[in-house]
């Protein structure tokens, strides 16, 4: 078995029972909440993203809605002003172009053609996209936030420094097929053990395969115990 495929199975041990769910969602719906997740929690960025739904009969009247009931219905979520601007914008946009509120037409498109398609609106980066692409359109992608980049650069998986760059090593490196397991089981273990500050390595399973040059380091420092934070907003919208 290789290395990636030796990972993935640990991380699979460390979440017994675990499947990715189906993709589901309205892509445009999964726009919309990835930019309402940045520099937020998954938690808050959820209830912004209901509140949306429950004070708005769609995105047509969030576009035509005046800014400050949009940031009324998102206050929860932090930099309302931006997001407000963004979204309305987004949503003007999109509307002027393909004549109504509707990203289904993806579906029919291929992953470049998509990427191509939605990176002309300022500020949809590949990131989103690939949320799109794996989240409602079911496609074998690994999206990359600051979880999925640090995890992969400790373990040695990649050395890049930033996201973008572990985005396009990964989508090569990773087995056709295990791409969206491995995005799920990533983000679940970097908030788990593999965490930004005060990683658990002295609880890693993965401990003998990682190649982050603190681990012993961290290792005696493990005394927390780990905790579950499995709510992930595309997996609910
Ligand atoms: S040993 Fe430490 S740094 Fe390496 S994967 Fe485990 S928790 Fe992360």
């Amino acid at each position: 078995m290789n290395r990636i495929n030796t990972i993935i199975k640990l991380l699979q041990n460390e979440f017994p029972g675990f499947e990715p769910q189906p993709a589901k969602a309205d892509p445009l719906d999964v726009l919309i909440a990835t930019k309402l997740s940045q520099n937020t929690t998954d938690k808050t960025s959820y209830r912004a993203f209901t509140n949306l739904k429950n004070d708005f009969r769609n995105w047509d009247e969030v576009m035509d809605a005046s800014p400050a009931s949009i940031r009324k219905a998102i206050r929860v979520c932090g930099l309302v002003n931006t997001k407000t601007a963004d979204i309305k914008n987004l949503l003007k946009q999109m509307n002027k172009k393909y004549g109504k509120l509707s990203l289904k037409f993806l579906e029919k498109l291929d992953d470049k053609s998509i990427y191509e398609e939605l990176l002309q609106y300022k500020g949809i980066g590949v990131k989103t996209i690939s949320c799109v692409l794996a989240f409602s359109l079911g496609r074998d992608v690994l999206p990359v936030d600051t979880h999925v980049h640090r995890v992969m650069n400790r373990l040695g998986i990649v050395k890049t420094s930033a996201p973008e760059k572990t985005f396009e090593h990964a989508n090569l490196l990773i087995p056709k097929g295990k791409k969206f397991l491995f995005h799920t089981l990533l983000i679940r273990f970097g908030r788990k053990i593999c965490r930004s500050a005060n990683p658990l390595c002295g609880k890693c399973s993965l401990y003998d395969l990682c190649e982050f040059k603190d681990k012993e380091n961290y290792a005696l420092k493990s005394n927390a115990e780990p905790k579950e934070n499995n709510f992930i907003i595309l997996e609910h919208i």
